[in-house]
């Protein structure tokens, strides 16, 4: 039988003499392993499909619940973010986050859509800025929503100056309610601004709002993603 579904490459390992394993994000089957034949032989037509961050219709063959890949057409290669290390590390943390998030059989078309949506910004745009908006997102997705209300869920009170922000629930609090982790008013309003799908401009508010979503991250899947650690590293 064969499936053609949209799809984002999200891991690619060498097997064999020629081939590779790769992990696909795909619209229709959720994350999935799928075998490409011959694709490291020297001219293969299809390499370009084996190459991480690689968004594309793939034509896959299935048998006994294996996958093959048959063909492919591309619709993005990202080819930008191999010139911007930064750029690599959060398209990197972006891959692994939806191999943490997705699994086989969900469906996971919301997920390839913010993700490629993801891939794209980073060409060209602050990183860190690219990556709280795709946070929101995934994390929305995966049923974790944040939340940043104008008032304090606890007093009702206008939110402003320190806050807490709460890893259990996802929620904005004011300085005195709550148990919240403490946050500063640029990470609520960087956090306030990808709620509305708006990259926020200032790059203390976005680095201060990815080191605050990946905790609520890591509190919410149990893992702790590699690359960002990479990712602080770097930007
Ligand atoms: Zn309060």
């Amino acid at each position: 039988m064969e499936i053609k579904t949209d799809a984002l490459v999200l891991r690619s390992t060498d097997v064999g003499e020629n081939d590779r394993m790769i992990t696909l994000l795909t619209a229709d089957l959720g994350k999935i392993g799928a075998k490409m034949k011959g694709v490291r032989k020297a001219g293969a037509k299809l390499g370009f499909a084996a190459q991480p961050f690689c968004f594309a219709e793939y034509v896959l063959a299935e048998k006994s619940g294996r996958y093959t890949v048959v063909s492919a057409s591309l619709h993005d290669g990202f080819f930008p973010l191999r010139e911007d290390l930064a750029a690599f590390y959060a398209a990197a943390a972006i891959s692994e986050c939806c191999d943490l998030l997705a699994f086989e059989g969900m469906d996971s078309r919301a997920l390839l859509v913010y993700a490629a949506d993801a891939l794209e910004k980073l060409c060209g745009n602050d990183p860190a800025a690219v990556l709280v908006l795709f946070l929101i997102r995934a994390l929305a997705f995966a049923g974790y929503p944040v939340r940043a209300e104008e008032t304090c869920p606890y007093c009702k009170k206008k939110l402003f100056g320190r806050m807490r922000f709460e890893l259990s629930c996802g929620a904005f609090s004011c300085g005195g309610c709550g148990k919240g982790v403490p946050a500063s008013e640029i990470t609520y309003s960087a956090v306030r601004s990808a709620l509305k799908g708006e990259l926020f401009p200032e790059r203390d508010g976005n680095l201060r709002a990815l080191r605050l979503l990946s905790a609520y991250f890591s509190e919410k899947t149990g893992a702790e993603p590699r690359s960002f650690t990479d990712l602080f590293d770097m930007i």
